[in-house]
Order: C-alpha cells, then structure tokens, then sequence
C-alpha cells in the first residue's frame, strides 16, 4: 500500500498537515494567553497610577487619601473595590510594611508583598491566590508622593490585583475551540487533498489505459503525445521511442523466424521430392549415388544454416567463452586468406595485403579468422572473374582498422544497412542461390563481442569496401 503514490501523499501530507494544524493552535493559544495577561497587566499599571493619584501629602506631613468609601472620593456609592472577593483589589503600605489602606474586596485577606523585592526591582508583577481561592494577578510597585512644594514626601507601595478566572475561562475555551476543530480542519485538508490527487492523478490513469491497449498484435499502437497532459508528454515521446525499436526488434525476429523456415524449408524440401521420387521404383545404382549426392548437399547446406544460427544465438546471448590473446591483424588476415584460398583461385583473385606497420588487437583468434573469412569470402563472391580484393591494415586514431575493398558489384545505397540483418541477402546481387544471408551478422556480433565495429561503403556496380574498427592490444 505504501508503494502507491496516493498513500504516500496521503499519509505524507496528514503527518505534515497536522503537525503544523497544531503548531499553529499552539502559537494561537500561547500568544492570546500572553496578550490577554499584558491587558490584564496594563490594567493593574493605569489602577495603580489612579490610586497614587488618590494620596496626598501635605506640608506639616499629613497624609490624605480617598482610597476607601467614607472618604470624600467614594461617598457616590458602593465600587466593586467595596464587595467581598469581588475580583478587584487593592492596598496601600507605607515603605516599612505598615497598611495604609486596602479594599474593602480583601476582608481580611492580604496580598502576598516582598518588601525585598519591591525594593530592589521598584515594580513586579505575580500570579497567585486570591481571597476567594480563584487565581488572581499581582501588581506591586513603589511610589513617592511629595507635598506640593516638595517640603514632605513619603514612599508607598501600592498594589493593585485582578481576578483572572474571566482570562482563564476565556483561554480555557479558546484551547478547547482549537482542540475540537483540529481534526475538523485536519479532515478537511486531507479530504481536500484526495479530491485534488484523485483529479490530477487523471492523466495518469488515462495514460495507463492508453497503455494497455498496446498488445503483441498492436505493437504499431502509438501514445498520442498531444493529448496526454503536459508533465506525461516527455514520458510519453519516451515510451513511444521505446515502442519503436521494441517493435523493430520483433518483426526483426518475426522475420527471422519466417526466414529461417524458409531457408530450412527448401533443402528439406528437395530432399523429400528426391526421396519421394526414387522410393517409388527401383533404380540403377548410377542414379542412386546422384540423387544421394543431391540430398548431401541439401544437408550440407543445412548443416552449415544449423550451425550459423546456432553460433549466431550463442553470441547475442554472450554465451561463447572467447580465448582473448594479443593478435597480429595482419596474422589473422593472411590465415583467413589461406582457408579461402581455393575459392580465390577458382576465381583467379587477385588479393593485395598493405599493412602499415605491424596493428594487435586483443581477440579470440578464431573467431576472428571467421570475421574475416565472411568479409573476404563476400568479396569474392560478388566479384567478377579475375577481380581485385585489396586489403589495407593500419591504426585509426586509437583503433585498429581493417579495410576489405572488391571491385565488385556493389550494394544498392537503400540496402546498406540491411546487410548485417540476419538472412538479409540482396536479391539484385543474384546472391540469392549461393549465400545463407548469416555471414555478416555473425562477422557483426563477433566484432562487437570485441568492443569493435563494422561499417560499409559501397556504390552498385562499382565495389565495395567493408571497415573492420577494434581497439588496439
Ligand atoms: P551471404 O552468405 O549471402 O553472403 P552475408 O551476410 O555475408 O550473406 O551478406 C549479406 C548480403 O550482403 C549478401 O547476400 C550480399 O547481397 C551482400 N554483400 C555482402 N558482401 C558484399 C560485397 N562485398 N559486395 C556486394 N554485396 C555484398
């Protein structure tokens, strides 16, 4: 399952999504939490300043004050400073920890102070109990208030406290409110994202579809590169090119399979007729020993089909040991000369070797010798009478190459290429009744067993030459 692309995004963006879903409730809480204490702080600050504002001191050293109701200040009525555990507090000390006033809110409870501290920082603020048990914020400072003309002057400190239950149950829901729609959100971004992977991943279904129309019979099927989307277009041109040369490999092997059986079928063939013919009545013994001498060289010719092929297969499977040794090309052409030599002189060849110093390549020698015997056995083949084969050996860069030139009849420009097709024979050539179509494939698959390559140049009616290129040894 974690294989498919959907439940990977899935579980991918689920894991991200909802860390971030809840790293940002986190932040949210936290800095409301932070906010609403600086309002509640802020608060504290402006009531403290409003009750140092309430104090005077007089010249003679008298202190007035209108911080509790009797006084002048509160004689309007009763403030939430006067209701028991209202939630709103103050209390007024002198420096030395003497009371001057508190609220009324406070009964007989008292404000945690630290003279200590209130000393050293001026101002603090704290979070603690309040009368009613409820969690209350703090806010202690020190004060002087002098006489109008700075003759008397004493230090107070002033607190000041509020409830915090309201910002606690407010933080309280606010968490709650995160908590219960997280999974909400969380669902709804994943359902969010399947709708989207589901539309996008469209193409790609479609492209899969398309795909599989492709069969073994409908291998000339192409991806229509215009109407995939425009991410899959790229790996639709690569399919199709894939598709190209997977459908020349099999009719390349669909024809050889033909050609193969046809090239079988006709020997086989003529050596039922001749056996039909002579089982039919009895013969002088003269004829038998023709007609067996016929069937032999069907068979023979069998034989040697049977065994390019067999050699052939082997090859492309890169399942021949190759005995590598540093070779003299120049060696292997003369040995390969000597085996051809009675169709060369059949022919009154004449064959002129130029070798530009000495050329070693690392190759299986015999294999070799049998590149050069299909190369140079062709260049007889398709010469005339009393022709000339020239053969040049010389280094090319950091290759050894070997030139096969005959003055022959020469290959139509079309057909070039095909000549290294197994089976592949020109029929203009009128090679049709002598060669088997294998020699070059076999010269081919051998030279590229050896890292090497084969090419051709040739004009019909004017010759050709074939280039053999291997690395040097
Ligand atoms: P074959 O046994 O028919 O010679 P090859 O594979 O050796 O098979 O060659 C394939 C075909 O290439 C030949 O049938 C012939 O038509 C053409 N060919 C090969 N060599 C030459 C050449 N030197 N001159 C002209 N045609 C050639």
């Amino acid at each position: 399952m974690l294989d498919s692309i959907r439940a990977r995004f899935l579980i991918w963006s689920f894991i991200v999504f909802s860390a971030f879903a809840s790293g940002l409730g986190m932040f949210l809480y936290e800095r409301q939490k932070v906010e609403s204490l600086n309002t509640v702080d802020r608060f504290l600050r402006v009531k403290s300043r409003t009750l140092a504002g309430l104090i005077e001191v007089y010249k003679d050293g008298r202190i007035h004050h209108e911080l509790i109701e009797g006084e002048e200040g509160f004689r309007r009525g009763k403030t939430v400073y006067d209701i028991l555990e209202s939630g709103h507090y103050f209390s007024v000390f002198f420096e030395d920890g003497r009371l001057l006033a508190a609220s009324p809110s406070l009964g007989r409870f008292r404000l945690p102070l630290s003279i200590e501290r209130v000393r050293l920082d001026g101002s603090y603020y704290e979070t603690t109990t309040g009368p009613g048990g409820e969690p209350i914020r703090v806010f202690t400072e020190k004060t002087t208030i002098t006489s109008p003309h700075g003759e008397k002057g004493y230090t107070f400190i002033i607190q000041t406290a509020e409830s915090l239950e309201e910002v606690y149950g407010f933080l309280h829901s606010l968490r709650n409110t995160i908590l219960y729609s997280l999974p909400l959100v969380i669902g709804l971004f994943i359902a969010g994202g399947v709708v989207i992977l589901w539309t996008s991943l469209r193409p790609l279904r479609h492209f899969s579809a398309e795909v599989s129309k492709i069969t073994r019979q409908s291998l000339n099927r192409r991806l229509r590169e215009e109407r995939v989307s425009r991410e899959l277009r790229e790996l639709a041109g690569t399919f199709n090119r894939t598709l190209d040369s997977i459908e020349k490999a099999f009719n390349i092997e669909r024809r050889f399979i033909s050609d193969a059986s046809h090239e079988l079928k006709t020997p086989v063939s003529v050596i039922k007729s001749y056996c039909e013919i002579y089982m039919r009545r009895q013969r002088p013994g003269e004829e038998y020993r023709e007609a067996l001498s016929v069937i032999y060289e069907h068979t023979k010719r069998m034989d040697s089909i049977i065994e390019k092929l067999l050699l052939l297969s082997r090859l492309e499977e890169g399942r021949l040991p190759m005995k590598m040794e540093r070779l003299s090309l120049r060696e292997v052409v003369e040995k390969a000369l000597s085996l051809l030599r009675p169709s060369i002189e059949v022919k009154a060849m004449g064959v002129r070797v130029m070798a530009d110093g000495e050329c070693y390549v690392n190759a299986d020698r015999e294999y070799l010798v049998e590149v050069f015997v299909n190369i140079i056995d062709n260049a007889v083949k398709y010469s005339e009478n009393g022709g000339e084969i020239g053969i040049t050996i010389r280094r090319d860069g950091d290759q050894a190459r070997v030139d096969v030139e005959d003055k022959g009849v020469g290959i139509p420009q079309d057909e070039v290429e095909r000549i290294f097709q197994r089976f592949y024979r020109v029929e203009t050539t009128g090679s049709g009744q002598r060669g088997t179509g294998l020699g070059l494939s076999i010269a081919k698959e051998i030279i590229e067993a050896h890292r090497g390559r084969i090419g051709v140049n040739s004009r019909l009616g004017a010759g050709s030459t074939f280039s053999v290129y291997l690395p040097l040894g």
